[in-house]
């Protein structure tokens, strides 16, 4: 077993650092998928004075280690957004997850990004042998709202997966996407240069001085900055979650057919949103496992050796009849909060973005931080400041 991230994007060309004095309009922190995405919807507006610096190379967090696994009901799920928020401004979010994976597809499809993107179904399970399951629940208001909802109990639902783990699941069409995550981000930062905006890699931000930042090679006089660092962000809302991932050898085609996973789709269990699965583009199962809070002063994401012992169990008890070998694992950090809503600070000239915990809503956010930064009427508003 490899103890490396999986995701190679063999052509990319590391960017420079930052060697000399700059002066830009806006700042970005962070060459993950909020930095890039809030560099994307400024140049898109045609904001020309736009620089992202970033400490090691695009994709280096939690972005670049991720699973590609892009979901709606990814942290929270429709029951639990509207138990909380009501259902007006429940669906508000629930839109903004849905219009996030959407300008996902969009940029890639139009912007002609090769990561293996691919849409897929999702498959939301209740383990077998609860009581009282919550799917069911869910299932009821989400047909209520989305017309393709499909409950599987059953043989209908060995079909889609053949497990026995799961009692009933919901099959949802376009509410998930797989890719890799790596390839779309680094090639995606290339769509922004090229739209204008300086990227430098190499380039940690040392401190803030009024309007100044400092690197350590230069320093950017800026009017705006925005620290797209996630769990890196002081602030004691986010918390930072450890998360393991594994990947299996090639499954041949029959050994595919043989879980109903020829066609791919994308499946996790209702009770835990951790633990999931899919079928790469070079069909291996890729299994996410994992959320052990660690210490934002443990700065290096090594591989977390208990949650490859538990992946080890739960792949069993998902295929028993299948006996892969895992080739790749590693483990990395992100940030989530307490009530798994991203914390959105504008601070006289800072902005400070974190917590997210999924890359649909990081998507989301980014727009939603730029139409605020360029005064334009955000769709999210409601959802974040209500009132
Ligand atoms: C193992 C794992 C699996 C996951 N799987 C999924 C998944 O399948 N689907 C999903 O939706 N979400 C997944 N997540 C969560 C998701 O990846 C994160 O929520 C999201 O990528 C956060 O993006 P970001 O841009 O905010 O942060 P990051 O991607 O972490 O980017 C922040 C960047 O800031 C840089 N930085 C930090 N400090 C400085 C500094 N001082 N100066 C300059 N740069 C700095 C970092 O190097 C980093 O590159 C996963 C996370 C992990 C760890």
């Amino acid at each position: 077993m490899k103890e490396e991230v999986f995701w190679k994007n063999q052509n990319y060309i590391p960017r420079k650092q930052l060697k000399k004095d700059l002066q830009c309009d806006y700042l970005i922190v962070g060459g993950g998928i909020t930095g890039v995405s809030i560099a994307y919807f400024l140049a898109l507006n045609g904001i020309k004075n736009v620089a992202l610096i970033e400490k090691n190379h695009i994709g280096s967090g939690a972005t670049g280690k991720s699973a590609g696994f892009l979901a709606l009901k990814g942290e929270l799920d429709l029951t639990q957004i509207i138990h909380k928020y009501g259902r007006k401004r429940g669906l508000i979010y629930w839109k903004g997850n849905h219009d996030g994976l959407k300008i996902i597809r969009d940029i890639i499809s139009k912007e002609n990004i090769r990561c293996d993107f691919e849409l897929q179904p999702t498959i939301y399970g209740s383990i077998a042998g609860k009581k009282d399951s919550e799917v069911l629940g869910e299932y009821i208001l989400e047909k209520d709202i989305e017309k393709d909802t499909e409950l599987l109990v059953g043989k209908k639902l060995r079909k889609e997966v053949n497990t026995p783990l799961f009692e009933y699941a919901i099959k949802s069409y376009d509410h998930g996407a797989s890719l890799n995550p790596l390839k779309f981000i680094q090639d995606f930062s290339k769509v922004v240069e090229k739209k204008g905006v300086r990227v430098y890699e190499s380039t940690p931000l040392l401190k803030i001085k009024q309007n100044i930042a400092l690197t350590p090679h230069g320093n950017i006089t800026f009017r705006k900055a925005i620290l797209a660092i996630d769990a890196a962000n002081r602030s004691s809302k986010i918390k930072n979650l450890r998360s393991t991932i594994v990947i299996t050898n090639k499954l041949t085609k029959k050994q595919l057919k043989s879980i109903n996973l020829l066609q791919h789709k994308m499946i996790w269990d209702s009770e835990d949103i951790y633990h999931y699965l899919k079928i790469t583009k070079d069909n291996r199962i890729l299994l996410g496992y994992g959320d052990k809070q660690v210490h934002k002063r443990h700065k290096i994401a090594r591989i977390h050796h208990p949650h490859i012992k538990r992946i080890t169990i739960f792949l069993k008890k998902l295929f028993p009849h299948l006996s892969p070998s895992i080739e790749y694992a590693w483990s990395g950090d992100f940030g989530v909060t307490e009530d798994k809503i991203p914390v959105i600070e504008f601070k006289g000239n800072k902005v400070m973005v974190g917590g997210a915990s999924s890359q649909i809503v990081c998507v989301m956010s980014a727009k939603h931080i730029v139409h605020k930064l360029l005064h334009k009427k955000s769709s999210l508003e409601e959802f974040f400041n209500p009132g």
